[in-house]
């Protein structure tokens, strides 16, 4: 939330609200009602026995009878320098977030599966052309997906062709790109663009877990299909780790008022 800029979807602030500013403000209302907020990353937890301990870089050991787990799930980028150059100056990996930005402009999004067709959909409502940046001669998005973004007149899908970086002054103003990239047909060339939106896939944050909990195909944490347990007796999920399809700050904000409910339950239980 803290590395986009403004959130136009939360309810209840009609004008949006910036993501930091939406973030202190969600500490300060847990400080409030008696959290205890530590700040490390966590290198290991330990799964294997209640209470469970968790191991952060500092040292520091945390013994808790339950964990929520809320580590989100991170964008995947291509690991082109220009996107940290541009980054909050026209690179995002968020069209609902900043897509609200790009009114009557240009854009790019980089991906050619369902997220890219669904992200450049929603663009092509917004900005006046939409280019979709493909690296293979197809799409993997399902047909349905595909037939939306082919029906809209504004959006022109580049295939086979890859981003060797981006340019512009202040903020994006194009992107270089290479076609038919180590072939014979070989050509380099440049769009004009306002923002690059990245849409090649998340990563869900589990490495820390090391293999504990049941996970997806996609690496996203099982939860039952009720409540916001996971496959080891008193550790929940909640937020975009353990959702491959919302992924948005609503959403997570959801899962989190159930696992704590499912936490205090547990607890009660016990
Ligand atoms: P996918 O993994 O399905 O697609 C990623 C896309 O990005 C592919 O086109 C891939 O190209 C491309 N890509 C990956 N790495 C690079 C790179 N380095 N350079 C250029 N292109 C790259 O991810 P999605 O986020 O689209 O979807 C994830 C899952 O979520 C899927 O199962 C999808 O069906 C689902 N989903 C469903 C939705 C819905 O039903 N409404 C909406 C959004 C997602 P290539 O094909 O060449 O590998």
């Amino acid at each position: 939330m803290t590395t986009t800029t403004t959130i136009e979807n939360f309810p209840g602030f009609p004008n949006g609200v910036d993501g930091t500013e939406l973030m202190m403000k969600l500490r300060e209302q847990a400080v409030n009602v008696g959290a205890d907020v530590r700040s490390g990353f966590v290198k290991s937890i330990d799964l294997s026995q209640r209470p469970f301990v968790a191991t952060l870089d500092g040292g520091e050991a945390i013994e808790a009878d339950t964990v929520i787990v809320a580590t989100g799930a991170s964008a995947k980028y291509l690991g082109l320098a220009d996107e940290k150059k541009y980054a909050g100056q026209g690179v995002s990996a968020c069209a609902t977030c900043d897509g609200f930005f790009y009114r009557k402009k240009v854009v790019a999004v980089v991906g050619g599966g369902d997220t890219a067709c669904e992200e450049a959909h929603y663009l092509s409502n917004l900005a006046s052309k939409v280019y979709m940046i493909v690296r293979k001669d197809y799409l993997r998005a399902s047909a349905a997906m595909q037939q939306r973004v082919m029906e809209k007149d504004n959006i022109e899908i580049l295939f086979n062709t890859n981003t060797l970086g981006l340019f512009g002054e202040n903020g994006v103003e194009g992107a270089h790109l290479i076609k038919y990239k180590g072939t014979d047909k070989e050509e380099t060339l440049d769009i004009a663009i306002d923002g690059f939106f990245l849409a090649i896939g998340h990563q869900p944050n589990t490495a820390f877990l090391g293999g504990q909990l049941a996970l997806d195909d996609q690496g996203y944490i099982v939860t039952d299909k009720v409540t916001t347990a996971t496959s080891v007796e008193g550790v929940f999920a909640a937020g975009d780790v353990a959702d491959p399809r919302y992924r948005q700050a609503v959403a997570a904000a959801g899962t989190g008022c159930r696992a704590a409910l499912d936490v205090e339950k547990f607890l009660a239980a016990q």
